[in-house]
């Protein structure tokens, strides 16, 4: 039996593609800043409601540009429950991560917790929108004005999600987003960093082209990290479909939640709020200790009918051993807990109605084993 992928990359029709890339063999022009790189920022800052976009080679890039550009030195808080690079970044930049715990409901910074960790060299803090979650935007804006800090959100997830209007890289100083081929919308690997202060523009280009300034002038000590061409053009292909990706997902995932509310001991950790439009990026759940079976015997149980299920996200970072020493993971149960108990289903637009169902029966046949 061939195994469902937890993911599956959304792609253009082929022709659409070729029909895209087919004008580079006229003009020649690879990467540097060229015709579809422009026309992508253009178009993602129209379709993501944001000032200012620039675009990188990956999300992690883009998370390093932005910390680079903000020229901040000291602590910064954030969360253990995250991919790697939200960590790796913050200390590749020479700045110090803090550890906040996470909320139980949509595994996001808890922002009661902030006010705690604040010393006098916190200089930001960088939430998470895990799973396409919103953070508590107000809570935090409140939070980072009081103080004076800066904001900058991992939104890696989050590509689309809106609240009342605003798009999600409206909130804070900037957001990173990733457009790796596994997120909702992919430029095969490539991120951006969105801002509202126009003026890092000039910092992050520098940033993403080793600092050239000019034909003559080097101005800064940058690195490369510039979308190409052929990434550029994948993204104003997928972005031609990306409505339609993301209500694929929302009736996969509602069939999901019709299936799972039955099922005693899975609890869903996604928000459930009116005035968010959801980009149905993930669909986790939460094995409860009242399930008969752990969490990691559900996720064999799944493997073993050739349901490609993941541990998103386990370990947590300060369980990692590239930062043995540096963090208490205790000091964060809960999102030590989560990542404990969580398993991600397979969400793409692809997956059909009976597939999910399928899989759902399993996890419904483990509930009563
Ligand atoms: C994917 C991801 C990143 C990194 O993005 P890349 O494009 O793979 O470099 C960072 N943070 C989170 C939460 C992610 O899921």
């Amino acid at each position: 039996m061939d195994i469902i992928p937890v993911t599956s990359s959304s792609m253009p029709p082929l022709e659409e593609y070729l029909d895209e890339i087919s004008e580079l063999w006229r003009s020649r022009w690879l990467t540097n800043n060229g015709t579809k790189h422009r026309q992508l920022e253009e178009a993602l800052k129209e379709y993501l409601s944001v000032p200012n976009i620039t675009l990188f080679t990956n999300g992690h890039s883009a998370l390093e540009g932005i910390l680079e550009a903000s020229q901040l030195v000291g602590e910064v808080i954030t969360t253990p429950f995250t991919f790697a690079s939200t960590t790796h970044a913050i200390v590749r930049k020479g700045l110090t991560p803090v550890m906040a715990d996470i909320r139980p409901d949509d595994c996001t910074i808890d922002a009661s917790q902030i006010e705690a960790l604040i010393t006098d060299k916190t200089v930001a803090i960088v939430p998470v929108h895990v799973y396409g979650n919103l953070c508590d935007v107000d809570a935090i804006d409140e939070i980072a004005k009081k103080y004076s800090l800066q904001v900058f959100y991992d939104a890696a997830h989050a590509f689309g999600v809106r609240r009342g209007g605003l798009g999600v890289g409206s909130f804070g100083n900037a957001s990173m987003f990733s457009f790796h081929a596994t997120k909702v919308f992919n430029t095969i690997e490539g991120g951006a960093v969105s801002y509202s202060d126009g003026r890092l523009g000039s910092l992050l280009n520098q940033w993403k082209n080793f600092g050239i300034t000019g034909p003559e002038t080097v101005e800064y000590i940058g690195g490369n990290a510039k979308m190409n061409e052929f990434a550029a053009a994948m993204g104003l292909c997928n972005l031609r479909h990306v409505d339609d990706e993301i209500s694929r997902r929302q009736r996969i995932t509602e069939r999901y939640l019709a299936n799972l509310s039955s099922i005693e001991g899975i609890r869903v950790p996604l928000q459930q709020d009116s005035r968010v439009e959801s980009n149905y990026a993930y669909l986790p759940i939460i094995v409860q200790d009242h399930f008969p079976v752990s969490r990691d015997q559900l996720h064999d149980i799944l493997w073993r009918e050739s349901v490609g299920v993941r541990k998103y996200f386990y370990p947590i970072v300060s369980d990692y051993e590239s930062y043995a020493g540096w963090f208490n993971p205790e000091s964060t149960p809960v999102a030590r807990a989560i990542s404990r108990s969580v398993l991600t289903l397979p969400l793409f637009s692809d997956l059909t109605m009976s597939q999910v169902d399928m899989i759902c029966e399993i996890v419904r046949g483990a509930s009563t084993l």
